[in-house]
């Protein structure tokens, strides 16, 4: 439950700039720690929000930050690319 009190408390903050990609629905972050109440199966094998336009900002900007995305990184359609390397072979 700390991580999820730690992303509500820390949800206002602006989401980091070098995050890249989109939402897949792959429903992952929906399910830190449990599964949210709101999560709703589509036919396709994705999920749908049931509160969309009305969401949180935690469920609204996830991932904010590459910790955040460090939970999810196996199924989430973004990324945080990794500067350092971007540096070194540039
Ligand atoms: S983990 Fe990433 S791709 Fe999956 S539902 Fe959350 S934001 Fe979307």
């Amino acid at each position: 439950m700390i991580p999820k009190l730690k992303r509500t408390i820390t949800s206002l903050l602006p989401v980091e700039k070098s995050r890249t990609g989109e939402c897949n629905g792959c429903g992952d972050c929906c399910k830190l720690p449990f599964r949210c109440g709101f999560l709703k199966d589509k036919e396709d094998g994705t999920y749908a929000c049931a509160i969309y336009s009305i969401r949180p900002p935690n469920c609204r900007k996830f991932p904010r930050s590459r910790a955040q995305w460090e939970t999810v990184k196996e199924n989430c359609g973004y990324s945080f690319p990794d500067i350092r390397i971007q540096v070194e072979n540039s």
